[in-house]
């Protein structure tokens, strides 16, 4: 079953990611019908997760070397902030830039999550749109009510493009 506040699918009484409990209902009760019957105690539990929520995004570098082996080294980049502070409508933004994969419409990258005190980090692999007239381009996240986000990019003349939205955690 999902877990009304951040989305993790589980089989426990408690989800293991938030700790938020399951909810024992009537089969003909929607997931609707529960988050409103509910909205307080959802609230409430997301009001006190947000604050230790920390996201970021793995960076992949190849380098090839002279005698043609290539090494990969990667790189986790938290956005600043919490999740109290990344909003729906305006994206956070990290504090550089990116080269653009400018052969490529979409690229996938690892996004990880944690909630500290709760669980350990999460990773997920998602896509992400690329701006192919742009050289560089900055990375930013948006997250809604649901805890579920969206990977954002801007390209240097303004442009933005954003991915779906994932679920924070699954
Ligand atoms: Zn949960």
């Amino acid at each position: 079953m999902k877990c009304l506040v951040c989305g993790t699918d589980h089989s426990d009484t408690r989800c293991p990611v938030c700790l938020f409990p399951v909810v024992a209902v009537p089969g003909d009760v929607s997931e609707q019908e529960v988050r409103q019957m509910l909205r307080s105690k959802i609230e409430e539990h997301r009001k006190k997760l947000l604050p230790n929520i920390k996201t970021g995004i793995v960076l992949y570098q190849y380098d090839v070397h002279a005698d043609g082996t290539v090494t990969e080294t990667s790189e986790r980049v938290f956005f600043e902030g919490s999740g109290s502070s990344i909003r729906r409508q305006e994206p956070m933004w990290l504090n550089r830039k990116f080269d653009t994969v400018s052969d490529r419409d979409m690229v996938e990258a690892e996004i990880f999550a944690e909630i500290s005190g709760y669980s350990p980090a999460r990773s997920q692999s998602v896509r992400i749109p690329q701006i192919a007239s742009s050289q560089e381009q900055n990375i930013g996240i948006r997250m809604d009510d649901e805890l579920r986000f969206s990977i954002c990019v801007r390209s240097e003349t303004g442009t933005v493009r954003m991915s779906e939205w994932y679920p924070l955690f699954r």
